[in-house]
């Protein structure tokens, strides 16, 4: 393959949210960095559309509660870079069955989490719950915690600032660049996309959803499934009102998992419309080229039926019903695929590839992963157990 004409030091495939921190923290080190998109910048058909993400701090496994942690700082760094908060401290409400083991996770155990590390939060009955925030109609036996420094982070707000500090910082963007190959040699990565033929010293693969097809031909195997996720946005009746972000974890039902989440106002937006979901990993995209961004009508019914049961401040009737495309690996407790390339790929230490999971709330700590591991060889976190093999 002839190439363009630009070597780089680093090449981005993928300008979503990994992509852009880590193009971003590429070129503050003073490298050059092409990132190259298939669709156009800030697209709503990855993983990263939609306005709002929910930030908290507690997890199941001890390390993944400690990588939120160590996020913190590089939230505040690329906040303070861009003059504008991107993470509100709205506050996070977990509830519902304690000791139901969920795809997210079960909230005796990171209860018992927070303990370990010191973080504070706050055990609640049924009855509390609904004393201090707006639901009703919870079985008596429902209990869980309220940790007030989770919240809400701002999706558009963090792409934005991302591309911005990645342009100020000498990032070349390529948009309708869809990457078809990627061929690593001893001296570097040639990469073709509908906009050329590229090179680049190494090779960023922060490309969501649609990781597997692409690195399908260079034999790698990611155990990701990719799921249409719903979810529609309600009016609060009462304009005085509000929520923090909520999880409510209950016993699955035949049909479901019969977990539902959301958020409180937009502090960004001020508006009246909150955000609530099913999360519901049963609707299996096999080709994420052929998802589109429409509710499913089953997850839309369910969600409305329990927003009308257990949450009076809000209309029942959605005013915007959508979903996104997640991919999530097999394993829950893994969380995302982050390394580099498998040993059996030839040259695999020119690659490293990330796929996603629920991944919003660590950007600025997995873009500065994915460009130590590509320009340093090794990462300072401890992100090891999410290596690919
Ligand atoms: C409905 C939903 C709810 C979520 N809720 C939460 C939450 O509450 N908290 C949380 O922490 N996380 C959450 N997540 C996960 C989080 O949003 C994702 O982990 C994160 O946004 C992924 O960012 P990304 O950059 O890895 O992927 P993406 O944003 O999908 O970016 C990948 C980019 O790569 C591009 N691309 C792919 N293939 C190619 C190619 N061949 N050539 C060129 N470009 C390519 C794509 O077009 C895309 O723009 C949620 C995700 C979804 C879908």
């Amino acid at each position: 393959m002839t190439t363009n004409g630009s070597d780089y030091d680093v090449v981005v495939v993928g300008g979503g949210a990994v992509g852009l921190a880590a193009a971003w923290n590429a070129a503050r080190r003073g490298r050059s960095v092409l990132v190259l998109e298939q669709y156009e910048l800030f697209t709503q058909r990855g993983s990263s559309g939609g306005a709002e993400r929910q930030w908290r701090l507690q997890y199941s496994e001890e390390d993944l509660a400690r990588l939120t942690l160590e996020a913190q700082p590089l939230w505040r760094e690329l906040e303070e870079a861009g003059g504008r908060r991107l993470v509100h401290h709205t506050g996070s409400l977990w509830f519902g069955d304690t000791t139901e083991a969920t795809n997210e996770g079960m909230i005796s155990d990171a209860a018992k989490v927070l303990e370990r590390i010191g973080v504070t939060h706050e055990w609640l009955t049924a009855r509390e719950i609904q004393d201090r925030f707006p639901f009703a109609a919870l079985p008596d036996h429902y209990e869980g915690f309220y940790q007030p420094d989770g919240g809400i982070a701002d999706v558009k707000g963090t792409l934005w600032l991302l591309h911005e500090q990645a342009r100020l910082a000498g990032v070349t963007v390529l948009e309708h660049a869809k990457v078809e190959e990627i061929a690593p040699d001893a001296d570097g990565v040639t990469v073709r996309s509908g906009r050329g033929v590229h090179r680049g010293q190494h090779v960023i693969i922060a490309a969501g959803p649609f990781a597997k097809p692409l690195l399908a031909p260079l034999g790698i195997e990611l155990d990701v499934h990719l799921f249409q996720m719903t979810s529609a946005s309600f009016r609060l009746r009462d304009p005085g009102l509000d929520l923090p972000t909520w999880f409510a974890f209950q016993k699955p039902t035949e049909e479901d998992t019969n977990l539902f989440y959301g958020f409180g106002r937009n502090p960004w937006s001020g508006s009246d419309v909150v955000r609530a979901g099913p999360d519901f990993e049963d609707h299996v995209v096999e080709d994420p080229y052929l998802a589109d961004n429409a509710a499913v009508p089953r997850h839309l019914e369910r969600l409305t039926e329990w927003v009308g049961a257990h949450m009076p401040a809000l209309d029942p009737e959605p005013e915007l019903a959508g979903s996104f495309l997640a991919a999530l690996p097999a394993d829950p407790e893994r969380q995302f695929y982050l390394g580099h390339a498998p040993a059996h790929v030839p040259n695999a230490e020119r690659l490293v590839i990330f796929s996603t999971g629920w991944g919003f709330k660590f950007v600025p700590l997995l873009g500065r992963a994915c460009a130590e591991l590509a320009l340093d060889g090794r990462t300072g976190f401890d992100l090891g157990r999410f290596g690919l093999v």
